[in-house]
């Protein structure tokens, strides 16, 4: 499918303070956009000044939540190029999300070119001090004219890009954590693996209690027994017990993060024992009270890694690490911000340079 382009004739000012960009504030001069009818299947794929979608109120998008969407970023090289990272990943999530959401699939080399060609367009607004890139947005949306509650018969697929400063201004800084003992993000046969603007919703206020009460994100449990621990917000979660390397199996409700799979690829790789299963809280606590959790940190996009300082279960608090960023968790940061800025041999065919395109 061809992608047509039409070029703002209103470029924005590019922000001058990289200090300051802060998280997906601020959009860049284009978005991709591409439409999906049945019967007709995907067309109209066009790069199109950053602006308004217009859609009709009663498009089931609005009323049942249709979406799916994803996050990667793209990164300043040395050499002046922007490199990207595990785009592939990121595009054969999506049409999983898709499957799921009763979505149509987009062929995952079309997403990647898409993504491509707008980055290119846009490369001028990468930015490029420490810690700073730029965040894409892939995300389908149902769209149509009836209120019958079923699947869509359009679907619109877009992408917008933001430039994004550093998730760590002073320094990656360890978290304080909840865990959510009452509400529940996703259950066995629902949609935790989907990346669903509906999980994210359902989420809120558990988050919005947590942060009232001085915590930055809730680490969700199973939604059957409510004993085992799941993911956080946006990011996986890894425990280090007796020096091992311990996180959630994958299944129906956690999001099989890409961080999470880098992570533990590098860890094998390094030759540290990994374990997926089951992790309780009752283990969590017996495992600190011995002196055996040693580390605890987030793996997702936005932040890379986010190591965790305390952990708190019905009002019980335990302190990690003395609120320090411990060794692995620095380790797994440096290792994937070096292969992201492509300063260190990539062994996965994980990165690519952002071609450009003749016009
Ligand atoms: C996106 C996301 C993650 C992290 O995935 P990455 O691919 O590592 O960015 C984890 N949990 C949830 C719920 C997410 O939406």
């Amino acid at each position: 499918m061809e992608i047509t382009i039409t070029r703002t004739q209103n470029p924005k000012a590019k922000p001058t303070d990289e200090s300051n960009l802060g998280f997906a504030r601020i959009f860049t001069d284009h978005m991709f956009i591409v439409e999906y009818d049945k019967g007709i299947g995907w067309h109209d794929a066009r790069i199109v000044p950053y602006g308004p979608l217009c859609l009709d109120p009663a498009s089931p998008i609005f009323h049942y939540a249709q979406e799916i969407f994803e996050g990667t970023k793209v990164y300043r090289l040395a050499n002046g190029e922007v490199g990207s990272f595990r785009l592939h990943d990121n595009a054969r999530r999506m049409n999983r999300s898709a499957d799921r959401t009763c979505m149509p699939e987009l062929d995952e080399d079309f997403q990647i070119e898409a993504i491509t060609r707008l980055v290119d367009l846009d490369r001028d607004w990468v930015p490029s001090s420490k810690g700073t890139s730029l965040y894409i947005r892939p995300t389908m949306i149902s769209d149509g004219n009836s209120l019958g509650a079923h699947s869509a018969d359009r679907f619109i697929y877009f992408v917008i890009c933001a430039p994004s400063g550093s998730y760590y201004p002073e320094g990656m800084k360890p978290v304080r954590i909840r865990i959510e003992q009452r509400y529940v993000r996703a259950v066995k046969g629902g949609m935790g693996r989907a990346k669903t603007g509906g999980n994210y919703a359902a989420s809120f206020k558990a988050t919005k209690e947590a942060m009232d009460a001085g915590f930055n994100q809730v680490l969700w449990l199973d939604g059957r027994e409510q004993k085992y621990v799941e993911e956080v917000g946006a990011m996986n979660m890894m425990f280090v017990i007796d020096g091992k390397i311990v996180t959630a199996e994958l299944g129906d409700t956690i999001l099989p993060g890409v961080t999470r799979d880098s992570v533990l690829t590098l860890a094998k790789e390094r030759g540290m024992v990994v374990e997926e299963r089951r992790i309780s809280v009752d283990e969590l606590y017996e495992a600190h009270a011995k002196g055996h959790l040693t580390e605890a940190f987030g793996t997702g996009t936005a932040a890379v890694i986010s190591p965790v300082g305390e952990l708190e279960y019905m009002g019980k608090s335990i302190i990690i690490n003395n609120r320090e960023i411990g060794p692995m968790a620095q380790l797994f940061y440096d290792a994937l911000t070096a292969l992201h800025r492509q300063t260190v041999e990539d062994r996965h065919g994980w990165t690519a340079v952002i071609p450009r395109y003749e016009y």
